[in-house]
């Protein structure tokens, strides 16, 4: 995204060598992914949109696509296979090859709409792997969790109102991207927080807000929009949850899907922008997921 952007490279080389340093990347099953195809990018976004992202990425240099979104000439190519990355992960997982997978990609997906690219995201990756679940293996319900610090306005946009989806999530509030907040639809669980909140508080609210709605939709697969960037010591935000909440996040989605869903769990990579304290999180998150076998 160009020097000093905080959605950069170094976020991934930051996970995959703190894994190596804890160990835990040696009992993971690493698979690299195919780029995702036209006719699965459609599950979600509509061709004049797909068009347009090809008609803008440059042969050289950079072009925005809003003030925060740089694409550069690989950029597409990098978003397919985050987005390709997503539904192998789903097809892995439903064809019970994995239990569960997390996907480490960029750029993250949550705030792309049907048909608008912003905050860092492209193709929504998170609403691709639902899509993949629902039409391609006929799941009745999905649960998508979003613990990012920003709404997934994106996410929102696509799956409002699709009632084969509970959508669950938590955000700072008021803060970017400031649309779809006030979207009303049955299946989305909007639960605002605001700037400051004890990580103690935070807990208290997101349970109350999801297990019981979660528990009743009895979802045959959890995915996640997991964005570490409501940590502490983030630069974006101002929310104040450490590792340990992380962990406690995992913890109450793992149980979810062993309830209801045979422990299946696709997570994938939305935000985290201090590169420590990502690496730190990923790291907590998939302790917990890995547990599971
Ligand atoms: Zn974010």
């Amino acid at each position: 995204m160009g020097a000093e952007h905080p959605e950069c490279p170094e976020r991934l080389a930051a996970i995959t060598s703190y894994l190596a340093d804890t160990g835990l990347g040696q009992h993971l099953d690493w698979v690299r992914p195919d780029e995702a195809t036209r006719d699965q990018l459609q599950t979600v976004h509509p061709e004049r949109y797909l068009n347009q992202l090809d008609l803008m990425q440059p042969t050289r240099g950079r072009v925005y696509t809003d003030p925060d979104t740089a694409m550069m000439p690989d950029t597409l190519r990098a978003a397919r296979l985050a987005a390709g990355a997503n539904i192998e992960a789903v097809d892995m997982v439903l064809s019970s090859q994995l239990t569960n997978a997390f996907v480490c990609a960029r750029p993250p997906g949550h705030h792309a709409e049907r048909s608008k690219s912003m905050g860092f995201c492209f193709y929504n990756n998170i609403a691709l792997a639902a899509m993949r679940a629902l039409n391609f293996h006929q799941l009745e319900r999905v649960a998508i969790i979003d613990f990012d610090v920003h709404q997934g306005n994106g996410t929102v946009d696509i799956v409002g109102g699709d009632e084969r989806i509970l959508m669950c999530s938590s955000f700072q509030h008021p803060f970017y991207p400031h649309s779809h907040v006030h979207r009303q639809a049955e299946n989305i669980i909007n639960t605002p927080i605001q700037a400051g909140t004890p990580a103690a508080e935070y807990r208290k609210i997101v349970e109350a807000a999801w297990l019981k709605r979660l528990q009743d939709f009895r979802p045959q697969l959890v995915l996640v929009s997991a964005g570490f960037d409501g940590h502490r010591l983030d630069p974006m935000a101002e929310l104040n949850l450490e590792v340990e909440d992380y962990r406690w996040l995992t913890e109450m989605i793992t149980s979810v899907a062993s309830d209801h869903a045979n422990d299946r769990v696709i997570s994938t990579l939305e935000g985290g922008y201090h590169l420590r304290a990502l690496a730190e999180s990923v790291n907590a998150h998939l302790e917990v997921l890995n547990a599971i076998h």
